[in-house]
């Protein structure tokens, strides 16, 4: 099943095409010979998290394709939302993008009543770059060695154990409060400016579990430097054959799989958006960035859903989700 189909299977997807605005401060010539320099990916995290990793493995191939560089600057803060902000006020003309993701484009709006941007209105979709399913993490002389005791653990222990996150409406908060909701725990949750900090803390048992992307934690699982208990998603993922579903390890409440997208300043012309989205189709097509983004046990959106209509749809979709279930923070 593709990724979009089982996202849609869980009802994460609303059946409304989004539209691609066009520009006004950029030439139909400047369009046309775009890019003439270098571009700017602003990644709203740290280096080495899942979003950085995606980012430098995409748009690698993108800037070949492109005949331009694209270079990555990791703004952080505010669970994204600082660098988010940042993205929208950028110049629409092409040279300024951001890799969001489904908290910096979905749930960051219903958990921040003053978010200085809102993904739909101040943001073209370019492309859906990988679903990212989540897991359940743990440092690896955690003491419950399954999920069941893990749930046990959290539940006789909630005051007392702590949680890794990427700050206040990044995917590692809302999925690991979407978990602490179904088992009504309280733990303190520890932040990091990205999951790739926060990964380095685990490994170091600094930190005692995580709810996160995949996409870091699969060096990680395999090298056994943490634990994983669960995969919150229907079927196991081949990059990581061991690792129960959360429905085989009892735990089937907790469905969790993020993804990661390109994003221009609203106003950005069609015909740069059209290139943008193109590059990234091919990136994904390559047979190298396959292997790299498979092997992390990233999600490959299919054709259909790699177009800015889809990803429209998709955030529409995601904002509506989380306003349902997520309440500022206090
Ligand atoms: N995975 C992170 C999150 O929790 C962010 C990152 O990519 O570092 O939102």
């Amino acid at each position: 099943m593709s990724w979009c189909s089982r996202a849609r299977s869980i009802g994460w997807l609303a059946a409304v095409a989004g539209i691609v605005g066009l520009g006004v401060s950029t030439t139909p010539a400047a369009a046309q010979n775009y890019p003439t320099r270098s571009i700017t990916m602003i990644v709203p995290f740290a280096a080495g998290g899942p979003t950085d990793v995606i980012a430098r493995i995409v748009t690698a191939h993108m800037a070949q394709t492109l005949g331009q560089s694209i270079i990555i600057e990791n703004v952080v803060g505010a669970g994204g939302t600082t660098a988010t902000a940042r993205a929208a006020r950028a110049a629409n003309d092409g040279y300024t993008l951001i890799t969001g993701h489904m908290g910096t484009h979905a749930a960051a709006v219903p958990l921040y009543p003053k978010l200085a941007y809102h993904p739909e209105r101040d943001f073209e979709p370019v492309a859906l770059l990988a679903g990212t399913p989540i897991l359940i993490l743990a440092r690896k002389d955690f003491a419950p060695k399954d999920t069941k005791e893990f749930v046990d653990y959290i539940k006789a222990n909630s005051e007392k154990v702590n949680a890794a996150h990427a700050g206040v409406g990044s995917v590692s908060h809302v999925s690991c409060e979407l978990l602490n909701s179904i088992l009504d725990v309280k733990p303190v949750g520890v932040p990091f400016n990205g999951t790739g900090p926060a990964m380095n803390a685990l490994v170091a048992g600094q930190v005692d579990y995580m709810c996160d992307q995949i996409v870091n934690a699969v060096p990680q699982i395999n090298a056994g430097t943490i634990k994983a208990y669960a995969i919150a998603t229907p079927e196991r993922n081949p990059a990581l054959p061991n690792v129960p579903t959360t429905t085989e390890a009892g735990l089937p409440k907790f469905q969790a799989q993020a993804w990661n997208a390109i994003f221009a300043p609203k106003g950005t012309p069609a015909p740069i958006l059209a290139k943008l989205n193109a590059a990234a189709a091919k990136a994904l097509d390559d047979e190298g960035v396959r292997k790299r983004l498979l092997e992390l046990g990233s999600v490959i959106p299919a054709p259909a859903d790699r177009t800015p209509e889809a990803l429209a749809a998709l955030v529409k979709g995601e904002v509506a989700k989380w306003s349902a279930v997520l309440k500022p923070a206090s």
